[in-house]
């Protein structure tokens, strides 16, 4: 491999215990992928399709343009073929860093179903209150169209689901997209469960933004990936060196 700018071995870090810790929590299982941008460049890093997602490291992922043509990595295998989700994504949205696409098996859940919508719950779900979008279409999003489609359906909102299929979640880096993904599982659980013992309530508008105006993104982000980092570490998931850039 070329030598890297710090940046990007930085990324490649990060995607690669981002990756991990997700299949330690539930949240990816066997497929689903994390991407991120190359900083100044039209190219995103992803994983090879068919790495097992609980073993990827920095040096496998590969470097894809937003056409989807691997720029740099082919030796480690081909993208996974929903790679046009993250370059279909990244080129209608230039303010998101970072994208997750996951199948998860409670939030799905709200794709199935017209009686309980997937809503925000949970305080830190304060982040959907503008809405999370459905995908209509359940297929796999192995195009440009329908990664477009995707792109379309997701438009300026933080998340979306995917009917009978997933989600796809955004932030601005991956350390963020890390904790967004825990935080939209756990709510589609609370959300879950309490639709199982009553009428639920979601958030309101005004509690949403309550709870957002005294809270600090970048402090979250740091706390939560500072303790999923250290239980991965203590779990064999990610090395212990990874502790030390938490
Ligand atoms: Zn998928």
């Amino acid at each position: 491999m070329a030598t890297l700018s710090n940046s990007e071995a930085a990324l490649r870090r990060d995607i690669a215990a981002c990756t991990r810790m997700l299949v330690h929590e539930n949240i990816l299982g066997y497929s689903g992928h994390i991407s991120a941008r190359l900083p100044g460049r039209d190219a995103l890093l992803i994983q090879p399709g068919l790495r097992s997602r609980d073993e990827v490291n920095p040096e496998d992922l590969v470097v894809v343009d937003f056409d989807g043509n691997v720029l740099a990595g082919k030796e480690n295998g081909k993208p996974p073929s929903e790679v046009f989700i993250h370059t279909e994504i990244m080129k209608a949205r230039p303010d998101v860093g970072a994208i997750a696409h996951f199948h998860p098996e409670t939030a799905t859940l709200f794709t199935l179903t017209d009686d309980v919508a997937f809503a925000p719950v949970k305080n830190h779900a304060a982040r959907w209150i503008a809405g999370t979008p459905v995908h209509p279409d359940p297929s796999h999003i192995d195009s440009k169209e329908s990664g477009r489609a995707l792109a379309d359906t997701l438009g300026a909102y933080e998340a979306a689901l995917i009917r009978a299929h997933g989600a796809v979640v955004v932030a601005e880096d991956v350390r963020a997209l890390f904790v967004d993904c825990v935080h939209f599982e756990e709510n589609a659980e609370a959300l879950y469960r309490a639709a199982a013992i009553g009428r639920v309530n979601p958030l309101t508008a005004e509690e949403a933004k309550s709870f957002l105006s005294s809270f600090d993104r970048n402090w979250h982000t740091g706390k939560l990936w500072s303790y999923h980092v250290g239980v991965a570490a203590k779990a064999g998931v990610i090395d212990d060196s990874y502790k030390s850039e938490a």
